[in-house]
């Protein structure tokens, strides 16, 4: 199905709207108050009927693949189902028509859920303090290192302190993060299972690291066994840890980050804590210290005092606004919803369920096309398609016929250190029959790819764009039409 832009169906005289034949103002000639350059004798809409506008619309809505149209295992991503009850409640009035800047009195409710929220996640992860402010956990991480600077600063040791370590299988987005703030990368060799090469981290580690950033269970979906040293390591130096926390579906309800020495954390609620993200939704990743970095979080910050909650910005030693006004509160309502309707006990057997899907999907699966790491996996397990290479397949091609099957690509090529590698997180959302047809599909597929690998290569065949020129969509892009 090709989609005609609108422009392209337009005719003249078709229209969908009917304005009075006469107007009450008064004619003007624009080219006697404006140069002529500037005066357009039209805007250029497209002239077409009601009914082609609604069809337009709807037929490139359906062509949208969404958590709500199948199993999305986008590995790293956690695209767990989104709860409509949350999205109703919070679309209640008391919450979208209310603005950032309304005095503190009139918006007492808010103030609560959102202190009250703070709290929770605090709980949650074992830290003492949270910020609800940043957008996205790119943002989170900005916001962590902007704190980490701030606290050597304050310490007399900003000079010195100018690395940041991150092992070579991190997410691309913390060595960006920190080098915004001004330091410098080290990496950080890994083990076979994406861990931490704690040989190689006594190697770099001298009085110029500031910090290390961590995800736990790593990027390549296995669990940091030696982080009670890897922290010890960073203490005994001075140095703090922090963690990216878009992987804690995986620990939710059984251990905090806290207590295995992360000093700062951030949550992707729009991952772990299931409100619609990427087409579906703005992110927001608060961000969580121990007591000790309270006084650096950004403003404003959220404080009860004499039963009044208020929302202030005179903390001293805060590192500012890291936006404009407020936070994406809508987000947060519905996380907030997502963890009371769970309870401690919903939360820990999410976890439970997600870490048991993904070693589902790794063990069926294993044995067609290999895992990338020899370790038991946590809530996503990454597989190496590189033993397709005799018969010209890549990791890509795999996900590209996926899509002819209807399921969404997992993540390829990430982590780094795993070559060809397909990353799939199920999640807790999906079951067992869902699973079973995902699987049933890579197997096909596998056989495919050995019979008749231009099926694969020629994938997807029932989309309206096949195969986009990857590298000229990069490099030479054009959003114009
Ligand atoms: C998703 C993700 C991020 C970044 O989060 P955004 O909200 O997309 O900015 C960082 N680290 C890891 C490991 C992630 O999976």
């Amino acid at each position: 199905m090709t989609v005609k832009l609108l422009i392209e169906s337009s005719k003249k005289g078709n229209t969908g709207i009917h304005l009075p034949l006469k107007s009450n103002f008064p004619k003007t000639d624009l080219h006697q108050t404006f140069p002529n350059e500037w005066v357009r004798e039209t805007i250029g809409l497209p002239n077409v009927s009601e009914p082609e506008v609604v069809r337009h619309f709807t037929n490139l809505a359906s062509l949208n693949y969404g958590v709500d149209s199948g199993f999305y295992p986008l590995g790293s991503c956690t695209m767990k189902y989104n709860p409509k009850i949350n999205e109703k409640l919070a679309n209640l009035e008391g919450f979208t028509k209310t603005h950032p800047l309304q005095p503190d009195f009139t918006v007492q409710g808010n103030l609560y859920l959102m202190m009250h929220f703070e709290q929770l996640l605090a709980e949650i992860t074992g830290m003492d303090a949270f910020t609800l402010l940043p957008a996205a956990g790119a943002h989170g991480e900005l916001t962590g290192m902007m704190i980490v600077k701030a606290y050597f600063q304050n310490k007399g040791e900003a000079e010195k302190r100018t690395k940041i370590l991150i092992p070579e299988s991190a997410h691309g987005t913390n060595p960006a993060s920190a080098a915004s703030v001004g330091f410098e990368i080290v990496e950080v060799k890994s083990t076979n299972c994406g861990g931490v090469d704690v040989a190689h981290l006594k190697e770099v580690m001298n009085d110029q690291v500031a910090a290390i950033m961590l995800t736990n269970p790593n990027t390549a979906g296995v669990f940091e066994t030696d982080i009670l040293e890897v922290a010890e390591i960073m203490h005994q130096n001075g140095s703090l840890l922090y963690y990216d926390g878009a992987n804690l579906n995986a620990l939710l309800g059984q251990v905090r980050p806290g207590d295995m020495g992360f000093d700062i954390v951030h949550l992707n609620l729009h991952k772990t804590f299931s409100t619609p993200h990427g087409g579906g939704g703005p992110g927001s990743a608060p961000v969580g210290v121990k007591e000790y970095l309270r006084e650096y979080l950004p403003v404003p910050v959220i404080r009860e005092r004499n039963h009044q909650i208020t929302s202030e910005t005179d903390q001293f030693n805060s590192i500012g606004m890291i936006r404009l006004a407020g936070s994406n509160f809508q987000v947060i309502v519905k996380a907030y919803l997502y963890i009371l309707t769970m309870g401690s006990d919903g939360l820990k057997k999410a976890s439970s369920i997600a870490v048991l899907n993904a070693n589902y999907i790794k063990e069926k699966l294993s044995p067609f096309i290999p895992a990338g790491v020899p370790c038991i996996c946590m809530h996503e397990c990454v597989l190496s398609a590189k033993d397709f290479a005799p018969y010209g397949v890549q990791a890509k091609d795999i996900s590209k016929r996926l899509i002819d099957y209807g399921f969404h690509p997992p993540t390829n090529y990430f982590p780094l250190i795993i070559p060809e590698a397909l990353m799939i997180e199920p999640t807790e959302t999906e079951s067992k029959e869902t699973m079973d047809h995902f699987i049933d599909a890579m197997k096909k597929i596998v056989q495919e790819a050995k019979e008749n690998p231009s099926l694969l290569l020629e994938a997807p065949h029932y989309t309206p764009i096949s195969r986009p020129d990857e590298v000229k969509a990069a490099k030479d892009l054009n959003v114009t039409y």
